[in-house]
């Protein structure tokens, strides 16, 4: 497709052009298994473990607590399922009420299997209160799971800080970083936390690639047995994508953060524009503590399925919600869960890319303003 001004990267991204040509040759001629002790496996070995010694580095861990997935759903599932396995005797979970639909659904899998689960709630901006966090704590609580920042609204949540909690409690802590990682800086070791996913295709990799890092010396239970991933997850290795997420980190670390910097400059004029061109609009989210790259944003009368299907037209791709969500019509849990008058403002979810420039931002602004005031009229 041509001409079309992608702005829904939260949903998933666009392969990078170097990326696809690492794996390529994997695709091809390289077909070797990295298991098998002649060269032609072992060459390819070799790249895998690139691709981790990258993935490592980026999250400031070692290279033997990376294992490569095959999602971040698979990921976030084996962390909580690994905990569960572990410490059979603990039946507490203490999580939020705004995570990703993998770890929602494991969770009431559990409540159903005679796990007590605490949702914490979030105000109004998404903000979660680690009064109540500590308050919910018993003798019998196995793990805190919150992610780190929230697909939908943006919002960075405290990891340090619930880190330390769980540290001081002795409890397991995960966390999915599935849209924070390559945005934000991520350093395992300052945050105290045992588990963390990530995804390949929210970082310009492909999808069906995904990390599981597990902190040494946490109990760890293997879910898909076999021998791969030193005996952490068998099953032979997705050699190309492996490769392929190994170069989009690589990009990651050389660009050392100066795209966070650019693409919240071009969010905030994005917002800024909005608000002084249009009445009556709400904007989601923690304003102190948001990724760089997302705003959830509404316009009062306006519904945002209407407006959603009006940008299409014009070649502009939003969302309205979670894109795993998006086959439901009630509202995400996330914006449910923060009692918004959605029927007066729903919003549109716009995230932003390394491939999002100025020119799309000011061609998306003129455009949402027409449409804005066609609607109202
Ligand atoms: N966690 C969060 C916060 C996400 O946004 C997503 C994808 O939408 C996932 C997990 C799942 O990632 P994957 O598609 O790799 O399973």
């Amino acid at each position: 497709m041509n001409n079309i001004i992608y702005l829904d990267n939260n949903a998933t991204t666009k392969i990078d052009s170097d990326v696809l040509e690492v794996m390529l040759p994997y695709l091809k001629e390289d077909y070797g298994n990295p298991s098998s002790i002649y060269s032609f496996g072992k060459s390819v070995k070799d790249k895998i473990t690139d691709a981790r010694r990258n993935v490592a580095k980026l999250i400031n861990a070692k290279e033997d607590e990376i294992i490569f997935t095959s999602c971040a759903s698979e990921s976030n599932v084996t962390a909580i399922m690994s905990a569960t396995k572990e410490y059979p005797d603990k039946r507490h979970i203490i999580t939020t009420s705004v995570e990703h639909a993998s770890i929602m659904e494991t969770m009431k899998y559990l409540e159903n299997n005679g796990y007590r689960i605490t949702y914490l709630e979030v105000d109004s901006n998404g903000k979660l209160n680690l009064d109540e966090l500590k308050k919910s704590i018993t003798s019998d609580t196995l793990l805190i799971a919150v992610q780190m920042a929230n697909n939908e609204i943006g919002n960075i949540y405290p990891i340090e800080e619930i880190g330390k909690i769980a540290k001081d409690n002795n409890i397991l802590f995960h966390t999915d970083s599935v849209q924070a990682v390559g945005k934000i800086k991520i350093d395992v070791e300052k945050l105290n936390i045992n588990t963390l996913s990530i995804s390949g295709h929210k970082i310009h990799a492909p999808k069906g690639i995904g990390v599981l890092y597990v902190k040494s010396n946490t109990p760890y239970h293997q879910l898909i047995f076999g021998h791969q991933e030193k005996n952490r997850r068998g099953g032979t290795e997705n050699v190309p994508y492996i490769i392929g997420l190994g170069k989009a980190v690589e990009k990651i670390l050389l660009d050392d953060y100066k795209e966070s910097k650019r693409l919240q400059l071009l969010r905030d004029k994005l917002e800024q524009e909005i608000l002084n061109n249009i009445d009556d609009v709400v904007i989601y989210g923690d304003k102190e503590n948001r990724m760089p790259s997302t705003t959830s944003i509404a316009f009062k009368g306006v519904s945002a399925e209407v407006l959603m299907l009006r940008l299409e037209a014009f070649g502009i791709y939003v969302s309205t919600g979670s894109a795993c969500n998006s086959e439901i019509a009630e509202p995400s849990h996330v914006l449910t869960s923060l009692k918004a008058d959605l029927e007066n403002y729903s919003p549109i979810r716009i995230s932003l890319s390394k491939y999002t420039t100025e020119e799309d931002i000011d061609t998306f602004i003129k455009s949402l303003i027409n449409i804005i005031n066609m609607i109202r009229k």
